[in-house]
């Protein structure tokens, strides 16, 4: 469980996260939604200890996080950023490895387990046919799973996302939050997933945290918050709510600013 109170984060004196108090549980599929800069990716920066806010507290289960040593964090809290860039043409297999460097004592080399985990990691994110690919000669759908199954070698309690499918087009999109939520019923991974698509959270997210302007404007189930009162208060925008014919999940209808409403 992560446990967040009363977190403040600034950057040179400009405060992004303010008063920031909630929970997420084990083996939850949490979505963080938000308009930009609202703060999203400064807080997935401070549940994974790269940032550290001037006040507050994180708990990862029982452990303050300030008090978890960077390799320790990282066998608990694994992240995909929005954006994976490697000057280097390493094969995706290697990439994978690098994600057991948290188990790993100084210049211990990769050990049989290692091994095994990071192609467990390739198999579980269906990239395993790209093992010896370089990196940076794969699309970005692929780039994305080999990313995400990187931090699936870490072994992590938590996955974090920001904005992971942002760049994919929509069968790419559903294929990484199809696994994204097989990780998390089979293996009980709790994932935290930035998106700035709304009806995706909606759809797969089981409890959304809204932020607006650094703080938290409203938790709870995609039917309590993707509500037209709210989306109007956060993003300015009028828009109709209806379920979603085939999955009954809340969606989100807009129409063009300059068009009137029928
Ligand atoms: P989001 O991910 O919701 O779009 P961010 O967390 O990236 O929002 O940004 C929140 C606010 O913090 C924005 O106003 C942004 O300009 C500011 N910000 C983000 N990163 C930095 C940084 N490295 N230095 C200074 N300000 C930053
Ligand atoms: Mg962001």
């Amino acid at each position: 469980m992560i446990t967040v109170k009363n977190l403040n984060f600034a950057y040179h004196q400009e405060p992004v996260l303010e008063n920031l108090t909630f929970s997420v549980q084990d083996g939850e599929f949490c979505g963080l939604i938000g308009p930009n800069g609202s703060g999203k990716s400064t807080l997935l920066k401070c549940l994974c200890g790269i940032l550290k806010p001037q006040n507050g507290e994180i708990f990862i289960g029982q452990n303050n996080l300030l008090s978890l040593k960077s390799k320790e964090i990282a066998q608990r809290i694994a992240v995909v950023p929005q954006e994976s860039h490697f000057a280097f043409n390493f094969t995706c297999y290697e990439i994978v490895l690098f994600g057991r460097s948290p188990y790993l004592k100084g210049l211990q080399s990769e050990r049989r387990e290692d091994h095994e985990i990071a192609l467990e990691a390739l198999r579980l994110t269906g990239a395993l046919k790209l093992a010896d690919h370089s990196i940076n000669e794969i699309s970005g759908g692929e780039r994305q799973k080999v990313v995400i199954a990187r931090a699936l070698a870490q072994n992590p309690k938590i996955l974090l996302l920001d904005e992971p499918t942002s760049h994919l087009d929509i069968d790419h999109q559903l294929e990484i939050l199809e696994l994204l939520k097989r990780l998390n019923q089979q293996k009980n991974l709790t994932v935290i997933f930035v998106s700035h698509d709304l009806n995706l959270a909606s759809e797969y997210c089981q409890r959304l945290i809204l932020l607006d302007g650094g703080q938290i404007k409203a938790v709870g189930s995609p039917e309590e918050i993707i509500r037209s009162d709210l989306i109007y208060e956060v993003y300015g925008v009028s828009a109709v709510i209806q379920k979603n014919p085939l999955s009954g999940t809340p969606h989100l209808w807009v129409a063009p600013k300059s068009r009137s409403i029928i």
